[in-house]
């Protein structure tokens, strides 16, 4: 009886375990599922509840563990295909869709069109109004293109100030091109930005894929590349439409900018010196550096043949600190060789590009260079056109003042040729107006340029700035030059340029002044 009795409680206790034991096990089999399926990815499903508090509370932070993660993975998903500043798609997000576009194009028989364009004074603006001005006309740049698209189309920031557009299902180019009208007109409509009126202009490349083509996407936006170039070549603010005909000339560029980058490597370049002559005592006061690419084919290079694509590329920024540092080098010997050009000390003069001159930290750069070689600020003058001055004058006058204030001497190149405002030559605190050598070529000869070259050297000693004329051939010229009252001349009357020893040759066996 007893054992009956037993036996009953024992089956009764077993069944209450067997039943309790399902109940926990269900809702931690669906816990252990839960997490199995985040592992894949999967963050939809959620833990149902069980009825017992704890493993309800460890069900709901499994629960919330899900939400969390699905939450913050499409955050970042968004964001590796987003440029954060604009919220337009970026280059990853454009490509995968250009794919996606060609593959249906080739399917629909329609055609497929790529819009690259780049803002002609980004850097310009960004440079004198700051970043945050900058961002800013992204930002509003960007709005507006979206306004010129079917909201179908994609408009994507590649980076800096480049955008693309992705047009799909076109029936013909024209439509390509209309966007890019539409999209010029857009931005010619000025931007107001921190109470200043700007323009933001754009210069756009247009390419199209034929729907029977077998373009990849990268051939494509390749293509708008090479166009863009050309559009921005041929003075910006316009849109171009690519040839296959361009193609070879965009390679030649290729391989010229490869075959610079390799001579700056090999130190292909060469500094070459112009003497500077007192025209009332006819002593050398200084030099020019001009610079030559030694190349091993096409021999002696002229730096107008080369400074253009090194202006372009960039490339001129690492060349003219060579020439820059070089220069310095040179002239730190020539003082210290011949001491007796001391009063005034021998100046070197270094020509300086437009790209030089909009970086940041020129003074800074030029500072180091000086610090390096061990040249006095005040034994190195630095040459800038007259033109790229006007590019930018408030900001040139900018920067002239920090170079002023470093100690170095300035002075500006081609005078003439630039379309200055004389209340701006009021305000540059230049030393020197270099006369351009088109007015000194028909001095004496040509009553305009003989006038014109009058009443610059009295204009400039009306602004303190001294002067110096270039290029001077004749003993004529020179005559007149004296009559006129200029200070300085350069020119192959004096002297063609001449590698270092040659100058330091002709140091040796001159007077000082
Ligand atoms: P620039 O600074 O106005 O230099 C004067 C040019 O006139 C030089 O040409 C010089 O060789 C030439 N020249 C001097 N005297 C005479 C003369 O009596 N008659 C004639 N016909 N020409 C004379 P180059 O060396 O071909 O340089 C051309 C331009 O290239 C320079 O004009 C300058 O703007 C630029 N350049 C030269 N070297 C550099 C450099 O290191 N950096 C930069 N950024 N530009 C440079
Ligand atoms: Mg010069
Ligand atoms: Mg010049």
């Amino acid at each position: 009886m007893v054992l009956a009795s037993s036996l009953v409680l024992m089956s009764a206790l077993l069944a209450v375990v067997l039943l309790l034991s399902r109940s926990i096990v269900r809702p931690i089999r669906d816990m252990i599922g839960a997490t199995g399926d985040m592992v894949r990815g999967n963050y939809d499903r959620r833990v149902a509840p069980s009825g017992i508090r704890e493993l309800d509370d460890l069900g709901g932070a499994v629960n919330n563990l899900a939400q969390q993660l699905k939450i913050q993975l499409s955050t970042l998903n968004y964001q590796a295909f987003h440029d954060s500043l604009t919220g337009l798609p970026n280059r990853a997000l454009f490509m995968d869709r250009l794919e996606q576009a060609l593959t249906r194009a080739l399917r629909h028989g329609k055609l497929t069109g790529v819009l690259l364009l780049d803002l002609d004074n980004f850097k310009l603006i960004n440079d004198s109004m700051g970043h945050l001005a900058g961002d800013r006309l992204l930002v509003a740049v960007s709005e507006r293109m979206r306004a010129c698209v079917r909201p179908e189309d994609t408009v994507a920031r590649l980076g800096g100030d480049e955008f693309t557009f992705l047009l799909e299902d076109l029936d013909d180019l024209s439509a390509a091109v209309r966007v890019a009208e539409r999209v010029s007109e857009e931005l010619r409509n000025p931007l107001f930005l921190d109470g200043h009126e700007v323009f933001a202009a754009a210069s756009i490349g247009i390419a199209i894929s034929p729907p029977d083509s077998q373009n990849l996407p990268e051939d494509l936006l390749r293509n708008a590349d090479i166009a863009l170039y050309k559009a921005k070549g041929e003075g910006k603010a316009h849109y171009v439409v690519y040839d296959a005909k361009m193609y070879p000339q965009a390679w030649e560029r290729l391989r010229a900018e490869a075959e610079m980058r390799r001579a700056i490597g090999e130190g292909q370049f060469r500094v070459h010196y112009q003497p500077k002559v007192d025209l009332h005592t006819g002593g050398i006061v200084g030099f020019e550096a001009l610079v030559r690419w030694e190349h091993p084919e096409r021999g002696m290079i002229p730096p107008l043949e080369f400074i253009p694509l090194a202006e372009d590329t960039g490339l001129i920024v690492p060349i003219g600190e060579w020439v820059l540092r070089e220069a310095c080098h040179q002239a730190c010997r020539w003082r210290e060789q011949h001491p007796s050009f001391a009063d005034p000390p021998l100046t070197i003069s270094v020509n300086l590009s437009v790209r030089q001159l909009r970086q940041k930290d020129l003074t800074q750069r030029i500072a180091r260079i000086l610090h390096e070689t061990g040249l006095a600020p005040e034994g190195l003058s630095l040459e800038i056109t007259e033109s790229v001055l006007m590019e930018d004058a408030e900001g040139a006058i900018a920067t002239f003042g920090s170079l002023k204030d470093l100690g170095v001497g300035l002075e500006i190149d081609d005078f003439g040729t630039g379309y200055s405002s004389l209340s701006y030559l009021k305000r540059f605190p230049a030393d020197y107006l270099k006369v351009d050598k088109s007015f000194v070529d028909g001095l004496g000869e040509d009553a305009e340029d003989t006038a014109i070259v009058s009443a610059t050297i009295s204009m400039a000693h009306a602004l303190g700035l001294k002067v110096i004329a270039e290029g001077v051939e004749t003993a004529g010229q020179l005559a007149r030059l004296r009559e006129l009252g200029c200070d300085t001349g350069q020119g192959y009357y004096f002297s063609r340029l001449l590698l270092a020893g040659a100058a330091g040759e002709l140091l040796r066996s001159a007077v000082p002044r």
